[in-house]
């Protein structure tokens, strides 16, 4: 007998994608919009539950195609309410998903990526290596399984903050984009789904093209030489090109939007107050929102969080300046799931890239 076609996963696909995929079965095309409302707003993946649909394209359905989101291997629900899930993905590797709720919003952080290829000297998830890019239907499948569940609570902002540089995987993360922002998928605002990248300049000139969502820049460091020692990727992109980049996105826009700056506090390295003076100059033209991230330590780092004082200090020179910035609080690490904690499975990546990491990271701290 011959072995059956490998079935066609829907879980993942834009509308316009979703639309051919009807149109070349021959069905109307307005099928898509039954479909994503099923899917996303109604949780259902059984293709005979689908009663709108005719019988026969049920059946048809069932024998090509299949709606499947990644495995979860395990669940860790912190004392603050955080909840972790280590995802299986085929071939054993697994990504991390974070959801964060608190009392005016509930946040779910994703992976986009199995591990990562940038190397930052201060994140975890860089000593893991690189794999591969995570498949659309891998991405939005972390929101699927969030949202069911967490009952109640929906999810109601997403944060590209998990494993992996979101903008070196477009072609996934796209599509993925367009549904979270489909009012008959996710149907989330602009301002609620949040990319962050370590500066990738095309990845972010290559967002006009898709729906307009919050763009989040892990800067880190004001000047290039201090922040190309903590994101490498600074030597390819540095602070100037990264910056009229930003200045173009928002201009895209149109809108009154802003970008967040990511800026992780790590003691003794970046946060000294000329820096904060430096980064109030840098940041003086640009609607920006500044968010300081205690540093998450993680084993083998050499690093150490700034005080609570040199952190509030930064701050205040930065309101001084008028700038907007926040301490982000930290959530989730008594279960390993705050920012730059997330490490996953990466089978195959490069496991000797955590001795260089660790090497790079005390270079950066000399
Ligand atoms: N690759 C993307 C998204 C993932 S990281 C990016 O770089 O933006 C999400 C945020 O956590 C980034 O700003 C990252 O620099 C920061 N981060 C990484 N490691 C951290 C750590 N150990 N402690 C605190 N923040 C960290």
């Amino acid at each position: 007998m011959a072995e059956a076609a490998p079935k066609t996963n829907l879980l993942g696909m834009s509308r316009a994608s979703l639309e051919r995929y009807f149109s070349a079965l021959g069905e109307r095309p307005f099928r898509a919009r039954q479909l994503l409302q099923w899917i996303y707003q109604r949780g259902i993946t059984d293709f005979a539950l689908m009663t709108d649909l005719s019988g026969a394209l049920r059946e048809r359905l069932t024998e090509i195609a299949e709606i499947r989101p990644p495995e979860i291997l395990s669940e860790q629900v912190s004392a603050d309410g955080t909840i972790k899930w280590l995802l299986t993905l085929p071939g054993g590797s697994a990504v991390e998903t974070v959801f964060i709720p608190e009392p005016e919003r509930a946040t779910l952080c994703i992976s986009s990526q199995v591990g990562c290829m940038l190397n930052c000297t201060f994140c975890s998830t860089a000593m893991q290596g690189f794999s591969r890019n995570l498949s659309a239907a891998e991405i939005i499948g972390q929101v699927w399984l969030a949202d069911q569940r967490t009952g109640d609570r929906r999810i109601s902002n997403v944060v590209f903050m998990g494993m992996g540089e979101p903008l070196l995987n477009l072609d996934q993360v796209g599509p993925s984009l367009d549904l979270l922002r489909d009012d008959l998928a996710y149907g989330l605002a602009a301002r609620r789904v949040t990319v962050s990248t370590s500066g990738v300049v095309p990845g972010i000139d290559a967002l006009h093209e898709f729906p307009p969502i919050a763009l989040a820049v892990s800067l880190h460091a004001p000047d290039d030489e201090l922040r190309a020692r903590l994101v490498p990727l600074n030597r390819k992109y540095p602070i100037a090109e990264l910056l009229a980049a930003c200045k173009r996105y928002l201009k895209g826009c149109g809108t009154k939007q802003s970008i967040t700056f990511e800026y992780t506090m790590i003691d003794g390295v970046n946060d000294a107050p000329e820096l904060a003076r430096r980064l109030r100059r840098l940041l003086a033209d640009i609607p920006s929102k500044i968010n300081l991230i205690p540093f998450n330590p993680f084993p083998g780092t050499p690093f150490r969080c700034s005080t609570s004082e040199n952190m509030l200090r930064f701050q205040e020179i930065l309101r001084d300046g008028g700038l907007i910035a926040t301490v982000r609080r930290t959530r989730g690490d008594d279960i390993d799931a705050a920012c730059g904690q997330l490490a996953g499975k990466v089978l195959s990546g490069n496991q000797r890239r955590s001795l260089v990491q660790q090497q790079l990271a005390r270079q950066a701290l000399a």
